[in-house]
């Protein structure tokens, strides 16, 4: 049996897959693996680029064990089986006349596992999508269950809410969500200097904002998003899954495809890309708005670095990027408000994301190698689940809870049974 992730970075050929359905067969599973001396690794929609999820002993995936639990209208909190989509999530919540705050740009990974790398969209409102976790069952080793929410040993909760399947498998997990509200997406094409001028300005303006640069361009791509009451848009408008949007992931994948074979011709294809933007506006069902088709596969590095440093850090990139006639795919800019999971890129600190990005039948490694020393010497940490080089001396310097994280998962894991190569790596371990 062999596994594979969605953008080719890892794979795996496990002795076994399981699926279990209840959570009394995840304990059982969990417990008899690690009896056994198996290394249990967790997998998710397997959106992740870096090492997370490869085993040769048990991979366990939780997509049989979906489906909302419960939702508490009043409390505002919705309580869901670990292995659901956020896709299938955000249609339950709409039923309900909720929303999750905040959300990515796509719509495809489980809530384990997003939770897992601590995964975010773009706002400095907004910390990361682990941050709206306020409660989870966490199944340990020992096949027993941890039942952790804020008002408990804190320690451990926040250990648990980006935990890269490290500590054990979250079972269930309760989010803290809002009302339904519809979002007001802008798309406009402006100089990269003009967005750069402008960064404090879009904070203020808008409730979010996010930029793609196109490389070899004066080009960026600008999004901003604003808050109405549900009902603003009609359901559907929002939606870039459309023919028009097919259309263009097509495009792009030729684009790339030519780019790959013929590397002259990258810079090119970018500029044709940036070329043919258009100025937009869209209204509809947040959830609608934020999800992206995103069809052509690439490989991704992003960083979280100080907000602040913003400005300096896209030009670095920039210069980089405009110097590598190989480089082709937009970089990407968003922001996150601080918050306070201990392994949260975003923690205790406002955060600029900066993500670069090759087509997938392309080379990265030189490219993404520039780029990583550019985010380190700005005090950058890595996105778990998006490719980076960093070790444990490394990452030690850069969370100031990670003494407490590591503590937590040898106190309920003390034989590394849920870890493989990639996390003895990132957390030192022989
Ligand atoms: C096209 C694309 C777009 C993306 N967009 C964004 C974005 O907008 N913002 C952003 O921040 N990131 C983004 N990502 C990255 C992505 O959100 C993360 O890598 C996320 O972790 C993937 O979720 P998954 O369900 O695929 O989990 P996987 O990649 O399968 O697993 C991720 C981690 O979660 C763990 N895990 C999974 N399930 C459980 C469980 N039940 N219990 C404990 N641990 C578990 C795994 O072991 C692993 O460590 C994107 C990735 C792709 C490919």
């Amino acid at each position: 049996m062999s596994w594979r992730n969605w953008g080719g970075t890892a794979s795996c050929e496990p002795t076994v897959l399981a699926r279990p359905e209840t959570e009394a067969d995840l304990r059982e599973l969990v417990a008899s693996s690690v009896d056994a001396g198996d290394t249990v690794r967790i997998v998710g929609s397997g959106h992740s680029f870096t090492g997370l999820v490869p085993t040769d002993d048990v991979l366990l995936s939780l997509e049989r064990f979906t489906g909302v639990v419960a939702v508490d209208r009043d409390a505002e909190e919705v309580t869901v089986r670990a292995g659901t989509t956020l896709a299938t999530l955000n249609r339950e919540l709409a039923d309900h006349g909720l929303a999750m705050a905040n959300l990515g740009d796509i719509d495809r990974q489980t809530i384990a596992g997003a939770v897992g790398t601590g995964t975010h969209g773009t706002g400095l409102d907004f910390g990361t999508l682990s941050s709206q976790v306020v409660g989870c069952r966490l199944v340990t080793a020992d096949g027993s269950v941890h039942e952790l929410d804020a008002d408990g040993d804190s320690t451990l909760f926040e250990a648990a809410r980006v935990s890269l399947g490290a500590l054990g498998v979250l079972s269930t997990v309760t989010l803290s969500v809002v009302p339904a509200y519809d979002l007001r997406l802008r798309r406009e094409a402006r100089p990269l200097d003009a967005v750069l001028t402008d960064v404090d300005r879009y904070h203020t303006d808008h409730d979010q904002w996010e930029f793609f640069w196109f490389p070899h361009t004066d080009t960026a791509l600008v999004k901003t998003y604003d808050r109405k009451p549900a009902g603003t848009g009609d359901p559907g408008t929002g939606r870039f899954d459309t023919l028009g949007d097919r259309v263009e992931n097509a495009a792009w994948e030729t684009i790339c495809r030519v780019g790959t074979h013929a590397p002259v011709t990258a810079p090119t294809g970018a500029k044709l890309a940036a070329a043919t933007l258009s100025d937009k506006t869209e209204v509809g069902p947040s959830y609608e708005v934020f999800a992206n088709a995103r069809e052509v596969r690439f490989s991704e590095m992003e960083y979280g670095v100080p907000a602040d440093e913003v400005v300096p850090v896209v030009r670095r990139i920039r210069a980089i990027a405009d110097g590598d006639r190989h480089v082709q795919f937009p970089v990407e800019v968003r922001f996150v408000g601080g918050d306070q999971p201990l392994l949260s890129p975003a923690h205790a600190r406002d955060s600029a994301f900066v993500a670069v990005h090759t087509y997938h039948r392309k080379a990265y490694r030189e490219y993404f190698d520039r780029c990583e020393a550019v985010f380190r010497e700005f005090g950058g940490r890595p996105h778990w689940g998006k490719l980076h080089t960093a070790d444990a001396a490394t990452l030690a310097e850069r969370y100031p809870r990670w003494d407490a994280f590591q503590s937590v998962r040898r106190e309920l894991d003390p034989d590394g049974a849920f870890l493989n190569e990639h996390l003895r790596d990132v957390f030192g371990v022989e």
